[in-house]
């Protein structure tokens, strides 16, 4: 089965190890970037950052990563395509909306703003001809808005119309989880198509399983990045994937690191940009270098790593309904 990347149409076969959620290049708001130009970033310095993470990645064995940054998160197609190029490394990228309640969305029509991502999954996104593999969106502290509910629904309804499953951002800590697969499975969405997205930023079982137990998939996808919970270690982290394993649900759990080399909302340019910054354990790699290790120690089968890196992403690009 052919899926889109932005160097063209791969076969599913081809997938290889793959990190179900990261950023390739950037999360860097356009306004920013327009207004405060080199203050904010520089594009050159940016696409260099990029292309050095992702050939660590290359080296470490890595072959694909699925972008998760939707239209307003601050994609550029035109970097993410040119680090692909140069790196090797192959990039799937998402359309949809990021959880901010935007006034260039807020009120727009319902119609309008599904013909936005209508015309990216049937033209291609910022007008080249790159289609997305994936949509992303996502709710956060503010839970189930009704802003948030109209962009749930409307991504439900390009997913049933284009075919493509769904990666939801959620705060696992504030459990929204079941509410959100009521919502998709309202639209019709089967939650196979699903990924619960930062799941992994918990170790509840008893939550991860109620979710599992209606057919979606878990993003155990923050390795190294992100430890807004408390004690979120890496030895937790695995701890929890070590435990959903023993409850035999391999077959649902997809890894990553929600990594970018810059994230425009975190750390300041200045220091995101230099040459010890790109030095950092925390990359495209971690996973691979520090949790497959501590996973294999604590007594994971290397069938069932391989399941989790190779397999699992596989199975969830063929299995579009
Ligand atoms: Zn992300």
């Amino acid at each position: 089965m052919k899926i889109p990347t932005v160097t063209g149409l791969m076969d599913t076969s081809q997938l290889g190890y793959t990190l179900i959620h990261e950023h390739a290049v950037t999360c860097c708001d356009w306004s920013m970037r327009m207004c405060l130009r080199g203050q904010f970033c520089q594009e050159d310095r940016l696409l260099e950052m990029a292309v050095i993470q992702l050939k660590k990645a290359k080296a470490a064995g890595i072959d694909t990563i699925v972008d998760g940054t939707p239209i307003n998160l601050g994609r550029d197609i035109r970097l993410i395509r040119q680090a692909s190029e140069r790196s090797g490394v192959r990039v799937i990228v998402s359309t949809g909306f990021y959880h901010q309640e935007d006034p260039w969305l807020t009120w727009k029509p319902r119609e309008e703003i599904y013909g936005y991502l209508a015309n990216e999954c049937e033209h291609g996104v910022e007008e080249t001809d790159i289609l997305p593999g994936i949509l992303k969106c996502a709710v956060d502290h503010l839970g189930l808005t009704d802003y948030i509910i109209k962009i749930l629904g409307i991504t439900a309804e390009a997913a049933r119309t284009y075919h493509l499953p769904i990666f939801c951002h959620t705060v696992p800590e504030l459990r929204h989880g079941s509410a959100i697969l009521d919502i998709m499975e309202d639209h019709g969405v089967a939650l196979e198509n699903l990924i619960v997205g930062h799941s992994g930023d918990v170790d509840d079982v008893d939550y991860l399983e109620s979710l599992l137990s209606r057919g979606c998939y878990l993003g155990m996808d923050r390795f190294g990045t992100v430890t807004a919970t408390p004690g979120t270690t890496l030895e937790r982290r695995v701890d929890t994937i070590l435990r959903l394993c023993r409850d035999d649900w391999a077959d649902r759990l997809l890894i990553s690191h929600d990594y970018a080399p810059y994230t425009g909302f975190i750390p300041s340019w200045r220091e995101a940009s230099t040459d010890e910054a790109l030095e950092k354990a925390v990359n495209f790699t971690y996973f691979e270098e520090f949790a497959a290790p501590m996973l294999l120690e604590k007594g994971l089968p290397e069938e069932t790593l391989h399941k989790l890196t190779h397999e699992n992403p596989r199975r969830f690009f063929e299995q579009r309904d």
